[in-house]
């Protein structure tokens, strides 16, 4: 059977960086098992519902260049969008009702709640409406075929519940975390269809997954919970149960607890994929827009959560399709380390071809032999491309002060001395390259007997205002002779000839 998995986002705001390595955990392992890897939008739950939170997903994933084989866009089991399922779900329940397995609850919520206080009156443990509370509740136990007919022709307002036995153990197997055994009493009898019809989130979830043919769920933890109920209803329904894996939660930087968006907002760094604006005009950072590459994002998310079993930490999207494995899926949370993804992003700028990050730096320069120049001069060096330039302010304006603890220790007598022999040496470099700038330096100033060395950092000084920073000599080239010359003449007014 060839294997076929899901991604099945709830449209209700921008997808969690947590969200994105869930689908890239399912891409990997439909891609590495030569199957199909489907998007299906749960959207039932109508007050949740957020315009744009589906395009933002699918955006998000495209980015990534995660496709999908199956998606709202198409593929054989459409619709892939469970608001436009409505009657498929009805149809599945009534079999439920019709075989026995669940039925009609008639129930209004003072009801329920009257029910709920008297158990919590009684100091029942787990109050809630199960198979020894059901028979004390208006439903279509209680109240007979005929009463139920009635109502029901009446048009009385109506769930239906799944009806869950009082004695039984439920157990499954998962891929992460092995066996699973939790007892039926623990688990109420859930509502399925809602009184509008609309199926809820463990109806819709199973009989999709069912319809659609998944062969494994891969979801986060925060869904074991439910994964008895899924049993319990696959069971009801005669069917056999996908295989389940539940992925570890992402955890706070710090190591206790869920990464939450406020986490993000006190680290200063991005929890979702691309920047969201929501109704109010507020936005929040993503990681496309923060300057990540998409192949360091992947790269970090796969290794966040899972390890190849080797030292090895580089990995195309290729690599990571075939190296990745369920079982190297670890059971423990795993920490959010915003250094690590920077790490990575370093990386990939330092392996990305010139021209493609020429043209890069180029978008708001439109000039390409400086943009290239600045490439050379900073692709070894930065953490994201926008630093290319923005680490170096001073190649576009001219310092308008000086590092002052620098200054004291080295705008000294022999820097003094220097700068003027310099300006003289540049002013008969006719070809002011890096080579020529060097020669120039390095082959005059000794003649004077002053050691270029002792002085760089003050020519540096003059000419940046920095006490460090990149190659100097690619820098004078870039400025040019002019600029250069002027600068150091500013310098000698500034701070003293
Ligand atoms: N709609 C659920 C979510 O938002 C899907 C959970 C599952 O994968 O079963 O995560």
């Amino acid at each position: 059977m060839s294997v076929r998995v899901r991604f099945a986002p709830s449209p209700t705001g921008p997808l969690h960086i947590g969200g994105v390595r869930t689908a890239l955990y399912n891409y990997l392992f439909a891609k590495k098992n030569g199957g199909d890897f489907i998007l299906r939008i749960e959207d039932t739950d109508q007050s949740r519902y957020v315009a744009g939170a589906e395009q933002y997903i699918i955006d998000s994933l495209a980015w990534l260049g995660l496709s999908f084989d199956e998606s709202p866009a198409g593929g054989p089991h459409a619709p892939y969008r469970q608001s436009e399922r409505k009657d498929i779900y009805s149809k599945y329940a009534q079999t439920l009702i019709d075989t026995g397995k669940a039925y009609y609850a008639f129930d209004s919520a003072e009801e329920l709640d009257a029910m709920r206080k008297e158990l919590e009156a009684a100091k029942v443990d787990n109050p809630s409406y199960n198979s020894v509370t059901r028979m004390k509740m208006k439903n279509s136990i209680t109240l007979g075929k005929e009463e139920t007919q009635r109502r029901i022709a009446n048009g009385d307002p109506h769930v239906v519940r799944l009806m869950v036995p009082l004695k039984e153990e439920i157990r499954f197997k998962d891929m992460i975390r092995d066996w699973v055994v939790v007892h039926s009493s623990t688990i109420d009898d859930k509502v399925l269809l809602k009184a509008d019809g609309m199926p809820t989130y463990h109806l819709a979830n199973i009989v999709d997954d069912h319809e659609m043919g998944i062969t494994h769920v891969i979801r986060g933890e925060e869904w074991l919970p439910s994964a008895p109920l899924h049993i319990l209803l696959y069971k009801a329904f005669g069917w056999q149960h996908p295989e389940f894996a539940h992925l570890p939660l992402l955890l706070k930087p710090e190591g206790n607890g869920k990464l939450s968006k406020r986490d993000g907002l006190l680290g200063d760094f991005p929890v979702f994929p691309v920047e969201w604006k929501d109704d109010s005009g507020e936005v929040s950072r993503g990681f496309k827009q923060d300057g990540y590459l998409p192949e360091a994002v992947l790269n970090f998310l796969a290794l966040l959560g899972w390890n190849p079993g080797t030292e090895q930490e580089i990995f195309s999207l290729e690599e990571l399709i075939n190296a990745f494995s369920i079982d190297r899926i670890n059971k423990s949370g795993a920490r959010f380390d915003i250094q690590k993804a920077q790490w990575f992003n370093q990386h990939y700028i330092k392996t990305m071809d010139d021209a493609t990050l020429v043209a890069e730096v180029n978008k708001g320069l439109d000039n390409e032999h400086l943009a290239s120049q600045l490439v050379k001069l900073m692709k070894e060096r930065v953490t994201f491309i926008k630093e290319i330039k923005t680490e170096v302010p001073y190649l576009f304006e001219a310092p308008s002060a000086y590092d002052e603890t620098v200054a004291a220790k080295k705008w000294d007598d022999l820097a003094k001395k220097a700068m003027p022999i310099i300006i003289e040496l540049l002013a008969g470099v006719d070809d002011f390259s890096t080579e020529n700038i060097h020669k120039a330096i390095w082959e005059g100033l000794p003649e004077q007997e002053i050691k270029p060395g002792k002085v760089m950092q003050a020519l540096r000084l003059a000419t940046t205002g920095a006490g460090n920073g990149p190659d100097l000599m690619l820098m004078l080239e870039i400025l040019g002779k002019e600029e250069v010359t002027a600068r150091i003449k500013k310098a000698l007014e500034v701070l003293g000839a």
